[in-house]
């Protein structure tokens, strides 16, 4: 069966110049997902070279020939650009000419422009290098964990592995007796990029939301006062951390905080001067741990930590530490200087053998024992009696 490439071509042509309308549009909705609008510009610009490949016989070669093809060549450069700019990378606008300038270079000369074989083998080779650049950068950016990203890098490398192919191909299978002729070859190559081509544009939109998912999802995580997590991601964290899969069971320590008489900061200097208090404990808090390490405000003025790896006596001196360097901290309060303290209360068991609930019960326990105790300190479980 042979592939009709006038077709396959208008096929491409009309595709591409819809999915440009679609993604366009979604980037208007919503113009900080700034990925949606370089590919949709992508995809407009291959959908021009499209028709103007269409219009061969009837425009002018360097139209059909040497414009048609520098404007997919500058569309693929825009998908690359998306890329980088989707993950915070810098694309200086002259990077998205540079494939279009050799080809435009290239077409100079005579020797190349002449023969559709080395036009078509140097086409390939810079759309195949737009697209390996493109599946880099995507795959550069996997820190992430967005599933959609491993399929584009997929999608792109098999794009850049097809045109990569097709250098050789070209130069050694014979070439078409006229340029529209149906050819299963040159039908394959712009069938397969149109299928991936499909893919590749609901992978970006899949990508876009899923990452705006996830922000929207950090960002209902954390209480805004304080930066910390709040009460519910901050109990699903250490409930998490406090399951163990297969592997011996390891320490952890759990830290409750509740700021001293805070109610008397409120009143004798305000609500904000508290609010602030509570930043600077929060930031205290942060400088005193790990990367590991789960922080979060249960509510109010109390807070709690989650230390995997920590026993009993590590909790301990992790709490003394914060304890001591908040006691330091100075909050300021039109000009004068406040100083406030905090109690904690320290629980430790293993992880697979303790819920969250029972280490919070148990450090909470320890807290009150501090607080009876007055104040400014650190408590820990209680030894069992012998
Ligand atoms: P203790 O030493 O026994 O813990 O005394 P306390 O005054 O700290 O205890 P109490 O629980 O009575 O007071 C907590 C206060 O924290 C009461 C509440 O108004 C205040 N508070 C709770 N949330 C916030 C907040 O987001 N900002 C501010 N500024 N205050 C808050
Ligand atoms: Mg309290
Ligand atoms: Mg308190």
């Amino acid at each position: 069966m042979m592939l009709d490439t006038f077709t396959i071509v208008f096929m491409a042509a009309a595709t591409t110049f819809l999915i440009a309308i679609l993604l366009g549009i979604a980037w208007y909705q919503d113009q900080d997902q700034r990925l949606l609008g370089w590919w949709s510009a992508s995809y407009l610009l291959k959908s021009a070279g499209c028709i103007l490949i269409l219009l061969r016989g009837s425009i002018a070669d360097p139209l059909s020939i040497d414009l048609a093809n520098a404007l997919i060549l500058v569309g693929a450069a825009f998908a690359w650009g998306g890329s980088r700019v989707f993950d915070g990378r810098h694309m200086p606008v002259w990077t998205l000419f540079l494939g279009a300038v050799v080809w435009l270079v290239a077409c100079r000369v005579p020797a190349f422009y002449d023969s559709f074989q080395t036009r078509a083998a140097g086409f390939s080779a810079l759309y195949a290098s737009y697209c390996a650049a493109t599946a880099y950068e995507f795959w550069r950016g996997r820190a992430d964990a967005l599933s959609a990203r491993y399929m584009l890098v997929v999608a792109h490398a098999i794009q850049a592995v097809l045109y990569g192919i097709r250098v050789p191909a070209t130069l050694i299978l014979p070439p078409p007796a006229e340029v529209m002729a149906p050819d299963v070859w040159f039908g394959l190559w712009v069938l397969m990029p149109i299928m991936l081509g499909i893919a590749a544009a609901v992978l970006v939109v899949a990508i876009t939301m899923e990452r705006a998912l996830a922000s929207q999802r950090a960002a209902a995580a954390v209480d805004t006062l304080t930066g910390a997590l709040n009460r519910g991601a901050l109990i699903e964290a250490a409930a998490k951390r406090l399951r163990t899969r297969g592997g011996p069971a390891s320490n952890v320590a759990m830290l409750v905080f509740d700021l001293d008489c805070f109610k008397q900061i409120n009143d004798r200097f305000g609500h904000a001067t508290g609010d602030r208090a509570l930043r600077v404990f929060a930031d205290v808090v942060r400088s005193c741990l790990r990367v590991d390490d789960i922080f979060g405000r249960l509510g109010g003025e109390e807070f709690a930590v989650l230390l995997p790896g920590a026993g009993e006596s590590d909790g301990l001196a992790v709490a003394e530490r914060i304890r001591a360097a908040y006691s330091l901290k100075p909050i300021e309060h039109g000009g004068i200087v406040i100083r406030s303290t905090v109690s904690v209360g320290v629980a430790a068991a293993q992880t697979g053998r303790s819920s969250v609930d029972q280490l919070l019960a148990e450090a909470d326990k320890a807290l009150y024992r501090a607080k009876h105790a007055g104040r400014d300190r650190v408590v820990g479980p209680l030894a069992l009696a012998s």
